[in-house]
C-alpha cells in the first residue's frame, strides 16, 4: 500500500486547529507535525482544509438478509464513507444474530461486502438467547440489544437478568427505551378513536414513555453495575434524567442522531410517513435539549440510526400510518448536518462535534485508540471536510438505495470531501472508489 502525505492540513489540537501534515504509511498514522514531512508515494492536498478522525456510527441499519432492496453492507457503506463514516456498528434489524453461529455469518458477510471496518451489535435479546451472550461477547461482539416495548419487549425480570449476564461479560445492555405500558395505553386509545394519521403515530409514546424507561434503566443499571447504553435519545426528559445518573456515578452512555437535532412532529404534516421513526419526533424544547446534551457531554454520542425504507414502504402511511415502515435514511448525511446545522450555526464545536462522533464511541464500543482519533499510530481513517462548501443536498447525490432523503433540498453548509479507511481513499470528490472485500471486522475490546 502507498504511503501518503497529507499536507497543508489543520487539525484539531488540544481544542484548537493548527497547521498540520500527516504521514500515512501501511494503514496506520505514523506522523502528526506542523513541521514538513518527507515526500511520500502520493500527496493530497488538503488546501488548508480540516482533517478530522473517520466518523464512528454506533448505530445504523446497512445490513439484514430479509431487506436487501432497502440496503445491504456495500450500499450502506458507501453511503457511510461519502459521508465521512469510516466505522459502522450494524445493529440488528429483524432478522435475529443471538447465537455465535448467526454472529459468525454476518462478521463473514460484513468481510465480503462491506468497504469500510465494521462491528456488530448482537440481539434481540431475551431470556432464550441470554445463555449465548458468554460465547457471543468471546467472537468479540459486546453490544446486546434489548428492548423496553414492543415488538421486542423485555419484561423488568429480563433485563435485570440480561444486565447480569452482559456485566459478567463484559459487555454492553444497548436499550431501545420507551415504555410499553403508556405506549399500549395511548395505542388503545388512538385505535378505539380510528386514528390513522401521521400524527397518531407521535401521540403514540410521548416523552413520558422514554422518561419512565430510561429512569427504570438507570435504577436498574445502578443495582447491577451494568453498563447500559439507551439508543437514539429523543426527549428533555431523557437527557435530564441520564444527567443526573452520570452525576451519581451510574455507569450509563447515550446516544442521538441528527434527525432528533433536526426536526419536530410539526415537520411530519408535511413529510408524513417519510418522518415516521421510533422513538418519534418531539418537539423544539427537546431538540434544544438534545444540542446541549452534546456539548455539555450528558450525551455521548451521535449515530446515524440509519434505517431505510423504500417510497413503496413508507407512501401508505398517509392513510394509515400504522402501515409505513418507521425508519429513514441518515448515514450519509449526519455528517454534513452536524458541520452545517452544529458546527457552523456555533451549536457545537468542532471538538465537540469529533468527540460524540468519532472518540466517544470508538471508545465505548471498545475501538479505541486505534479508531476515533488522530494520533501516531492509529489507524488511518482520515476525513477531509470543507466547512464553506455549500451544497443543496438531493437524493440523486446519495449512495443509498432509497431514491429519498429527509432533508431534499436543504442547504448544507460543510461536506466531506475525503474520506480515508486504513490509508486507503475509499471516497474523494463525490465518487465512492473503494470495492467491498478489505473490510475488518472489528472486536470489542470492552
Ligand atoms: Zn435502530
Amino acid at each position: 500500500m502507498p504511503s501518503i502525505l497529507i499536507s497543508n492540513a489543520k487539525v484539531l489540537r488540544e481544542g484548537k486547529l493548527a497547521s498540520g501534515n500527516i504521514l500515512v504509511a501501511d494503514g496506520r498514522i505514523r506522523s502528526v507535525t506542523d513541521k514538513k514531512l518527507p515526500n511520500a508515494d502520493e500527496t493530497v492536498d488538503a488546501k488548508g482544509r480540516i482533517v478530522i478522525p473517520g466518523l464512528v456510527d454506533g448505530h445504523a441499519h446497512v445490513y439484514d438478509p430479509a431487506f436487501t432492496y432497502r440496503e445491504d453492507f456495500t450500499s450502506g457503506t458507501s453511503a457511510a464513507a461519502a459521508g465521512g463514516v469510516s466505522t459502522v456498528v450494524e445493529m440488528i434489524l429483524t432478522t435475529p444474530v443471538d447465537s455465535p453461529d448467526r454472529v459468525r455469518v454476518k462478521i463473514e458477510e460484513g468481510r465480503r461486502s462491506s468497504i469500510i471496518d465494521f462491528s456488530l451489535h448482537a440481539g434481540m435479546m431475551n431470556l432464550n438467547n441470554l445463555a449465548n451472550i458468554k460465547p457471543i461477547s468471546e467472537l468479540g461482539v459486546r453490544s446486546f440489544k434489548t428492548f423496553t416495548c414492543k415488538p421486542y419487549y423485555s419484561d423488568d425480570h429480563t433485563l435485570m437478568s440480561l444486565m447480569r449476564e452482559t456485566s459478567m461479560n463484559h459487555s454492553i445492555l444497548d436499550v431501545h427505551a420507551e415504555d410499553e405500558a403508556v405506549a399500549n395505553e395511548n395505542l388503545q386509545r388512538l385505535q378505539a378513536a380510528g386514528r390513522k394519521d401521521p400524527m397518531a403515530h407521535e401521540e403514540w409514546k410521548p416523552n413520558l414513555a422514554e422518561e419512565l424507561a430510561v429512569k427504570k434503566l438507570i435504577r436498574f443499571a445502578y443495582g447491577a453495575g451494568a453498563r447500559v447504553h439507551v439508543s437514539h435519545l429523543s426527549t428533555r426528559e431523557g437527557v435530564e434524567a441520564i444527567r443526573k445518573a452520570k452525576r451519581g456515578g451510574v455507569k450509563i452512555t447515550a446516544e442521538t442522531c441528527p434527525h432528533y437535532l433536526t426536526f419536530t412532529r410539526k415537520d411530519m404534516k408535511k413529510q408524513g410517513p417519510y418522518l415516521k421513526m421510533n422513538p418519534s419526533l418531539k418537539g423544539p424544547k427537546d431538540v434544544d435539549a438534545l444540542w446541549q446534551g452534546l456539548r455539555n457531554g450528558t450525551i455521548d454520542i451521535v449515530t446515524s440510526e440509519h434505517a431505510p425504507g423504500t417510497r413503496a414502504e413508507k407512501e401508505p402511511g398517509w392513510t394509515d400510518i400504522w402501515k409505513a415502515w418507521g425508519g429513514l435514511p441518515a448515514i450519509e448525511t449526519m455528517l454534513p448536518v452536524l458541520l452545517s446545522e452544529g458546527v457552523n450555526k456555533h451549536r457545537l464545536t468542532l471538538a465537540t462535534l469529533q468527540n460524540v462522533c468519532c472518540e466517544n464511541p470508538a471508545r465505548i464500543f471498545g475501538f479505541y485508540p486505534r479508531k476515533g482519533v488522530i494520533r501516531k499510530g492509529a489507524d488511518a481513517d482520515l476525513v477531509i471536510v470543507d466547512l464553506k462548501l455549500k451544497r443543496k443536498v438531493t437524493a440523486a447525490d446519495l449512495h443509498q438505495k432509497v431514491d429519498w432523503t429527509p432533508y431534499e433540498g436543504w442547504m448544507m453548509k460543510g461536506w466531506p470531501v475525503l474520506t480515508m479507511k486504513r490509508g486507503e481513499i475509499v471516497f474523494q470528490d463525490g465518487e465512492v472508489l473503494a470495492k467491498p472485500g478489505s473490510a475488518e471486522f472489528l472486536p470489542m475490546n470492552l
